[in-house]
């Protein structure tokens, strides 16, 4: 579920696999995951536009070698020596083939770095486009993300333009993280955390003030959820 706080082990036992890189194309055959960070430090350019409903996601750089000791200021590859695809080129591939109606959007969870050990599901988006730009005197890859509501059962089609959610940004999820002191504002519970909005986003209720972002646990997410329905 989208807004959920996790720690890193319980994002890789859920997704079954060490998720050691940041882009992880086709995992299960339905779904790829990026670890995505839009904190000032990030190592890499990402960015929510459209009022938080898409994410500019940028493709990752040349590992360092001693053939490559400075990948910042090399090309982002497409391939790799041998000419297969890098996971740069995978998603690449996908969003053409899903911008030509080729295929279904591929649907990607997005995991986002709050802080040492501390991540947010941002829930599922779809992959619509991607482009290679200039930046720093080197081409850098861009992948287009619309985040898009539930669709987190795979057996149901892509539900191609599903309604668009809206991300939390970063700096209100640490100042609620902050502010209720990391635990359910009604029991104290302090595992299992969502960041709830205290005025749903489908009623109106806004993403980009604290004052309607709390911490609930998952049983008050969940007893909540049904008392609004
Ligand atoms: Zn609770």
């Amino acid at each position: 579920m989208a807004n959920e706080i996790i720690s890193y082990l319980e994002m890789c036992s859920r997704e079954g696999v060490s998720l050691q890189r940041g882009m992880n194309f086709g995992l299960g055959g339905n779904h790829s995951v990026i670890l995505m960070s839009l904190r000032p430090n990030a190592p890499y350019q990402d960015a929510l536009q459209d009022r938080g409903t898409v994410l500019i996601y940028e493709g990752h750089d040349e590992p360092r070698s001693s053939a490559v000791p400075d990948p910042k200021s090399v090309d982002q590859p497409e391939r790799i020596s041998s000419g297969g695809l890098t996971q740069n080129g995978l998603f690449h591939q996908a969003a053409m083939g899903s911008k030509q109606g080729q295929r279904l959007p591929e649907r990607v969870r997005a995991y986002e770095k709050l802080r040492q050990g501390i991540w947010s599901y941002n829930g599922m988006f779809h992959l619509v486009d991607s482009w290679r730009q200039q930046s720093n005197g080197r081409h850098v890859f861009k992948f287009k993300l619309v985040a898009v509501e539930a669709e987190e059962d795979f057996t149901v089609p892509v539900e191609v333009d599903a309604p668009r959610r809206r991300i939390i940004p970063t700096e209100i999820k640490l100042e609620v993280w902050k502010r209720d002191r990391a635990k359910c504002v009604i029991c104290g519970a302090s595992d299992e955390l969502h960041f709830d909005h205290i005025v749903p986003y489908s009623k109106g209720g806004t993403s980009l003030v604290a004052e309607n972002i709390q911490i609930l646990c998952a049983r008050h997410n969940i007893e909540k959820r049904d008392q609004i329905q």
